[in-house]
């Protein structure tokens, strides 16, 4: 099996209703999809996290080429490749994300090639269904957002999730009472997230964990810069709340510094962005060594939320114990066409879980046919 040709496809659809959170608004989503085919007729589908003109552009003009000839199911010596190749220029962000499509394509194609859906082949044995939480709860819009947030957590709770992430992030007494106002739309049961999304200072983001704890907190996301541990350990030494963090960080080498220091409970890499699932796999076997869980950020297309799922499927939860908390999967249900729109069979989502799909490969079967209203530049 050897590759063809390698497509890029960058996709772009405006919103009905922008949102915003710590950082920025969005008024449109992007994803940046990559196709490789081989020169027997299959083909893998990968996705980039980032600005999808900028990592089309990596794939395109820089890593595409170095995959055409070679055999896609040759992974690691094909990743290792990729990486020597970039790393005196991009050791992390676009150049990681470009990587990380180009090592899901590959990965898709290999369990299509095996005739096995992806999970299987990344050796977890055989699963029905993952359960997942609802990310959403965002800023913006005219609605007071106690408003807005109550008749989502309404949405949230009738289609059957029971785990929620919310935005924090506009001061901290806003934050607390923001807190306050969701758990009780949502109930004491309910497993209530709060993500930061780097917004505050180690002082800030633990009066706000000090002025939350009451309310049952799974977890607090990236409370302070994702540049700095020991940051997070400071946070982490003033409360009791465990700490989420890793959607800014790529490869097993920049994971290392974080699970040595201890400085996060649950790590995030994003499959899209830290490498792919190669390296995603790198990353979980090093935070086994400090016993720490790894649930994968997912905020893509069906591609990568695919991608994460299979990832995830695949990864025995640290420390083992026969009595395990649920594993929960990052589920966005923000507003994105792309989830649904491009592809034949989205992954099913009913009750608040994810069923895993029992087609080979990704199990989603892309459309490039459906592109069309989206497309802003199809590369190749
Ligand atoms: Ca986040």
């Amino acid at each position: 099996m050897r590759v063809r040709r390698v497509d890029t496809f960058h996709l772009r659809a405006p919103l009905q209703q922008p949102f915003s959170f710590s950082q920025f608004s969005y008024s449109l989503r992007e994803a940046m999809l990559v196709r490789v085919s081989t020169e027997d007729g299959l083909a893998g589908w990968g996705e980039a996290y980032g600005p999808a003109a900028v990592t089309a552009t990596i794939v395109r003009e820089f890593l595409g080429p170095l995959v055409k000839g070679r055999d896609p199911r040759a992974i690691e010596s094909l990743w290792e490749s990729l990486f020597a190749r970039s790393i005196d220029y991009g050791q992390k962000g676009v150049m990681l994300a470009a990587i990380s499509a180009l090592d899901i394509a590959c990965w898709d194609l290999k369990a299509q090639d095996a005739g096995t859906p992806l999970y299987r082949l990344l050796g977890a044995d055989a699963l029905e269904s993952i359960e997942c939480y609802w990310t959403g709860f965002y800023f913006g819009g005219q609605e007071a957002l106690e408003t807005r947030w109550e008749r989502e957590a309404r949405e949230c709770l009738d289609s059957g999730f029971r785990a929620v992430k919310m935005k924090v992030g506009q001061g901290v007494a806003r934050d607390a009472e923001l807190v306050a106002a969701l758990r009780s739309f949502v109930g004491r049961k309910v497993k209530l997230s709060i993500d930061a999304n780097h917004a505050y200072t180690p002082t800030e983001a633990i009066d706000l964990a000090r002025r939350v704890e009451g309310y049952g907190i799974h977890w607090f996301e990236e409370p302070v810069s994702p540049l700095d541990p020991q940051a997070y350990l400071e946070v982490k030494a003033r409360t009791n709340i465990p700490l989420a963090g890793g959607e800014c960080e790529y490869t097993r080498f920049g994971f290392d510094n974080w699970f040595r220091s201890r400085a996060i409970d649950y790590a995030q890499p994003d499959i899209c962005a830290c490498g792919g699932i190669t390296e995603g796999m790198k990353i979980a076997a090093l935070a086994s060594l400090a016993g720490i869980h790894v649930t994968p950020h997912a905020w893509g297309s069906a591609v990568g939320q695919a991608a994460a799922l299979h990832f995830y499927a695949a990864r025995p939860r640290q420390p083992f114990t026969l009595t395990p908390e649920t594993k929960l999967i990052e589920c966005d249900r923000t507003e994105n066409p792309f989830r649904t729109a491009i592809v034949q069979s989205p992954i099913e989502l009913s009750r608040g879980r994810w069923h895993l799909p029992s087609a080979p490969g990704l199990g989603i079967e892309v459309k490039p046919d459906e592109f069309g209203p989206y497309l802003v530049d199809r590369g190749n």
